[in-house]
């Protein structure tokens, strides 16, 4: 049996890089409904995408993932749900209102405007050399907090997760009557007013994150920021990201934020090279300390019965949950023969398909139809299915396989006989017969195994 996790030569994602598999993969998003681009009846808005029925239900696997592994199977880490908009005080502190800035350089010729370091000097609409001095643009929407327009009343759209964090870290701390080493989770969305947003939902201003700050003693940052960047590069591998699509990159000296003492980038080979998926970076104390000195109040850990007192530092994997759907998709596109028939499959991990399970009547005659209800009644409690009775069976299959669903139940005319129906497996497309009173179970079963190690 082959194994998913290390592609054959041969395989299809040994062509990853091109950009007709870009299209494909954009193309299936539209078709079968995971991305469209937002508002299209209205000619849509430049760069701004909105999650359609199976994409929502990716993503919120994507997310569901990253919170198992991230504070349900910890002891260690609380997760937080923190306020979108809120004090312009917290920006002011983090250093946001100063340093958040990409230089913009305009075209003199075309007047499109870039970001600086994305391109070498050339504008990439017209050609032209002819452009401005870069000036920094700072990434933060603006909006007013009430009915009134004015400078008092200015809050921002959150640019990330993190500073939600460390604002609430004594309440949090206090709260749960933690001691460091601990974390605090985050998921939700963040905004950036990006320069050139692109390559599909890879740069967006409004995207999804999901971030851990780990607080440690600061003697033991170094140990924690290794384990971590080991961590999150096995969750991508595990989630079914080919080996050779992955690498972790550690920053040069000169490419460190203000505030790192290390950060390493996850990164995945996107159609047109390596790009982040995620940060993972030692934040020292300065997050802490900056909000401690803005709001006089003391942010740090205090051990009554031993005296112990210290600022912790701050160790953080920043991921974006779009971005990592996008990588997941792309790792998971194949295409293969069937019978003779060429066929596009999602070998996605079966915790990120849109559905789990496919309950399909073989046909739509009213004799299959109550049985085929039944069975759907009594999966779909405990899987996400999808009812299909429509077309022809080998078609149905078809359309699973390009969604990733990795399991198919047919109900035909010996169900109603033997009791029993047909689960076929999406990745080797062998078919066996299960009893429907044991359905749940094997399904559950098959669903459990380690990814990539069926048969
Ligand atoms: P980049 O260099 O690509 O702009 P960054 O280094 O500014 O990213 P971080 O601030 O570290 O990104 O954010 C953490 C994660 O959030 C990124 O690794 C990425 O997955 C996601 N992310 C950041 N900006 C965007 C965006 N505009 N669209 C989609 N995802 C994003």
């Amino acid at each position: 049996m082959r194994d998913m996790a290390e592609p054959t030569d041969g395989d299809f994602s040994s062509q990853k890089g091109s950009p007709e598999l870009f299209d494909k993969i954009v193309n299936l998003c539209k078709r079968r409904g995971f991305v469209f681009p937002s508002a299209e009846i209205y000619g849509g808005i430049r760069s701004t995408y909105d999650y359609g029925p199976l994409g929502a239900l990716m993503l919120r696997n994507v997310k569901n993932a990253w919170w198992k592994a991230m504070v349900q199977e910890r002891d260690d880490v609380v997760p937080i749900d923190a306020a979108i908009l809120t004090n312009p005080k917290v920006w002011e502190a983090s250093g946001h209102l100063d340093t958040f800035t990409d230089p913009l350089v305009d075209c003199r010729k075309c007047k499109e405007r870039w970001r600086q370091d994305q391109i070498d000097g050339v504008c990439p609409n017209c050609g032209s050399t002819d452009l401005t001095d870069a000036r920094p643009f700072n990434l933060m929407f603006k909006t007013f907090v009430g009915p009134v327009e004015e400078e008092a009343n200015v809050a921002y759209l959150r640019p990330e997760t993190a500073q939600g964090m460390f604002v609430n870290f004594v309440n949090v701390m206090q709260s749960m009557r933690l001691k460091p080493p601990f974390g605090i989770a985050q998921q939700g969305r963040s905004f950036r007013n990006e320069i050139t947003p692109g390559n599909f939902v890879f740069r967006t201003r409004e995207f999804e994150q999901m971030e851990l700050e780990f607080f440690v003693p600061p003697p033991d940052a170094g140990t924690w920021h290794t384990y971590w960047c080991n961590e999150r590069l096995d969750w991508y591998r595990r989630f079914g990201i080919h080996e050779h699509l992955l690498r972790l990159r550690h920053h040069e000296q000169e490419e460190l934020s203000h505030y790192s003492a290390g950060t390493a980038d996850v990164e995945f080979a996107f159609p047109w090279g390596w790009g982040e998926l995620e940060g993972i970076a030692n934040r020292t104390d300065y997050d802490l300390k900056a909000h401690a000195a803005a709001s006089g109040e003391r942010l740090e850990y205090f051990d009554q019965a031993s005296g112990e007192r210290y600022v912790p530092y701050v160790i953080e994997p920043a991921a974006g949950a779009t971005r990592a759907m996008m990588a997941f998709l792309i790792s998971a596109y194949d295409e293969d023969e069937v019978g003779g028939e060429s066929r596009s499959v999602l070998r996605l991990h079966p915790h990120l398909s849109p559905y789990q399970v496919a309950v399909l009547p073989l046909s739509k005659k009213e004799t299959l139809t109550p049985l085929a209800r039944r069975v759907l009644g009594l999966v779909k409690s405990t899987f996400m299915c999808e009812y299909d009775d429509t077309q022809s069976i080998g078609r149905r299959y078809r359309r699973q396989d390009e969604i990733g669903t990795p399991l198919c139940v047919t109900i035909d005319f010996d169900s109603l006989d033997d009791g029993a129906v047909t689960v076929r497996d999406r990745d080797t497309t062998i078919q066996r017969r299960v009893a429907i009173d044991d359905l749940v179970g094997e399904l559950s079963v098959d669903l459990a195994r380690p990814f990539g190690a069926k048969g």
